[in-house]
């Protein structure tokens, strides 16, 4: 995992690195924006990690935390009986403008490291539709990513 200044094209996109904003990839040696997030956001975001969706194609590897001195490999967070995921999971989350991408590992750097990420990013985050749902999909694809073939119900069904 290499670090990525929030708000610039997600490189590990491949094909979707136009559509797509980095936030959250963060590594040791790279100052970042550091203080304390609402707790509304917070709550939001490690539901929407608890179990994101991920396109079967993409891969960023496995996410270490380079801050912590020991437990990089084991961390987690888990706060008011939602959890956020570690390890391999991204996280993508509709904008006004482009999709944000973001490792599950952002949760513990919130929470451990007192990362503050950008306030289009908390905005998308409370706003954004529940993670799986029609509403959630329609929101990526209408930023440009080519989900066909991606979809993972039933194509462009709209009913619901
Ligand atoms: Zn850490």
């Amino acid at each position: 995992m290499a670090h990525i200044q929030d708000l610039t094209p997600c490189s590990y996109m491949r094909q979707w690195e136009q559509s797509s904003l980095a936030v959250g990839w963060l590594e040791r040696g790279n100052a970042y924006p550091r203080g304390t997030v609402d707790e509304t956001f917070f709550r939001a975001l490690l539901r929407l990690c608890a179990n994101p969706w991920q396109p079967p194609v993409v891969s960023a590897g496995v996410h270490l935390c380079s801050f912590c001195q020991f437990a990089g490999r084991l961390v987690g967070s888990s706060y008011g009986g939602a959890s956020g995921a570690i390890g391999t999971a991204n996280v993508f989350i509709p904008g006004e403008t482009k999709v944000f991408v973001t490792p599950g590992m952002i949760v513990h750097y919130i929470d451990a490291h007192e990362y503050v990420p950008p306030r289009e990013f908390q905005d998308a985050v409370l706003k954004c539709p529940e993670m799986r749902s029609m509403s959630y999909f329609k929101a990526l694809k209408a930023l440009g990513l080519p989900l066909s073939g991606y979809w993972p119900t039933a194509g462009e069904d709209e009913s619901q």
